[in-house]
């Protein structure tokens, strides 16, 4: 599909995320030629400055990035309107800016809104947006579409506020709420790998499978974002959103298609199939050192740290644990799902030492880094006498196939202008997920009994954390 003339309004274009996100992705695309000839980004912010001071900032952000003649073609997209968010006489400049002038914007063109803003300022732009000319009858009218950024509320009740909010001017499909997660290369094959090969969705169930394992495990600490992280915690950060749709990929039953609709649906009916959190499902944890950090409070129960035990409660998974972790200041920068398959039943070699050794058929997916997908099996060792079982392993590494992108950013926006919400969360799915969280959130400003901190930067975590999957028999891989 093609767009034909576009405006990309970013409120916040002074910030963080525009810099380090927003400009290097849509130079990307622009360089790809994936943007339309009329194409233009809008930033609005509170800053006072002007379009060439701005243009001046974004060839900064995207200074290692492509040649000049492409920085300077990319710098006349640019556009910088200094303004209030919750001002509508503001909107109204904005909307005469779009479509008020002789050269500025084809009336048939569509305008995508990026609330580029930390979450407390999108309120007031929401509802500026609705009071102002691009909404006569306070809804939007024409092709509009807004982008928003997680967090998508804090708790089920601020979340459905937002929803709300959102919905009072603007129809489901033209929000798009990110998860920047769902466009990295090898998560949307999780799809693919699930649902484009034979082999494995038979085995796919509980019959045959014993456990699985989603790990997110990061080495750096909260580094210079202490005063949002202490806001927000591991639980909000990360398992509220990226693992749980990780999760929903692992778990979800085939769609009836690909489109976004089908695949959303599958997934909703995952969240909505978890079993409730009861205490002792989840493990909380806050590295050495975290209550010293700038912007964080010196008593902060902020979790750094999550496991969580949880269930899909459907045919397919009844019985299956799913054990979740994820954590900052670890040994290693980690992403992966693991399926753990269930042992055989009856070992028929006559050794019983071979028998002691057979091993559980174990299935790697591994989302970062070293991308790629390990499946281990158990061999006989070669050799005249009974040497025995060992265990083998099938590796295959992304870079046979290409080179990883990490372009996230620069499909996402590209799906919002074409319209395309697959890589998106629904508000169904966003509210289902903070319900299922709550209690670990309500559990949050109890500190475990050992108190914290309970691990040391570079450890694999509390060790409390061993016991979720141990409670079974099972126990964490890597
Ligand atoms: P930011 O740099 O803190 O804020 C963006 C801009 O918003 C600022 O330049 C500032 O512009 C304005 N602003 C900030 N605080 C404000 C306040 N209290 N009242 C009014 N205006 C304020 O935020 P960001 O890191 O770019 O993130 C923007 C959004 O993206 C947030 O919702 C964040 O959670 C989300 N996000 C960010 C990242 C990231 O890597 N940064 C990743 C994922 C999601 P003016 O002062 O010029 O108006």
């Amino acid at each position: 599909s093609t767009i034909s003339s576009y405006a990309l309004v970013i409120f916040g274009a002074s910030g963080d995320l525009t810099r380090r996100k927003l400009l290097p992705a849509l130079f990307n695309l622009d360089c790809a030629g994936k943007l339309p000839k009329a194409f233009r980004v809008i930033g609005v912010a509170r800053t006072a400055m002007d379009s060439a001071t701005w243009q001046r900032q974004a060839a900064e952000a995207i200074a290692d990035l492509g040649d000049d003649a492409q920085r300077a073609a990319f710098s006349k997209r640019l556009v910088y309107m200094p303004a209030d968010y919750s001002s509508v006489a503001d909107c109204n400049r904005l909307y005469d800016l779009l479509y008020n002038c002789d050269d500025c914007f084809e009336s048939q063109g569509k305008v995508l809104f990026h609330l580029a803003v930390p979450a407390t300022v999108s309120e007031a732009i929401v509802h500026a947006l609705g009071k102002s000319r691009f909404a006569p009858q306070g809804r939007m009218v024409g092709n509009h579409a807004i982008l928003v950024e997680k967090p998508f509320g804090t708790d089920l009740d601020s979340a459905v506020a937002m929803r709300k909010l959102l919905m009072d001017t603007f129809e489901e499909e033209e929000i798009y709420r990110i998860d920047h997660y769902l466009a990295k290369d090898t998560v949307r094959n999780l799809v693919v790998f699930r649902f484009c090969n034979a082999m494995f969705e038979p085995l796919w169930n509980r019959n045959y499978i014993e456990n699985v394992q989603i790990t997110v495990h990061e080495k750096l600490g909260i580094e210079e974002r202490g005063e949002y992280y202490d806001q927000s915690g591991v639980l909000r950060d990360m398992i509220q959103n990226h693992v749980l749709q990780v999760l929903a990929l692992i778990a979800m039953e085939p769609p009836i298609a690909a489109d976004a609709e089908s695949i959303r649906d599958k997934k909703n009916e995952v969240f909505r199939s978890l079993r409730p959190l009861f205490p002792g499902d989840w493990v909380l944890g806050q590295y050495d050192g975290y209550r010293q950090a700038d912007g964080v409070n010196p008593d902060s129960t902020t979790p750094t740290y999550a496991a969580l035990r949880v269930h899909v409660d459907n045919w397919r998974w009844f019985g299956v644990p799913f054990y979740l972790r994820s954590g900052k200041a670890l040994t290693d920068k980690l992403t992966e799902v693991v399926i753990v398959f269930r042992t055989i039943p009856l070992c028929v070699l006559d050794d019983p030492n071979s028998c002691a050794s057979v091993q559980r058929n174990v299935l790697r997916l591994r989302l970062q880094p070293q991308e790629g997908i390990h499946l281990s099996f158990n061999v006989q060792k070669p050799g005249i006498a009974n040497e025995g079982i060992d265990t083998a392993r099938l590796h295959f590494n992304y870079d046979e196939v290409g080179q990883i992108t990490h372009e996230s950013y620069a499909r996402v926006v590209l799906d919002a202008m074409l319209g395309k919400p697959g890589l998106f969360w629904r508000s169904d799915s966003i509210e289902t997920a903070w319900e299922f969280i709550a209690p670990a959130l309500a559990d949050e400003k109890n500190a475990p009994p050992e108190g914290y901190p309970n691990y040391q930067p570079g450890s694999n975590g509390p060790a409390s954390a061993a016991k979720l999957p141990q409670q079974a028999g099972h126990n964490w891989y890597s």
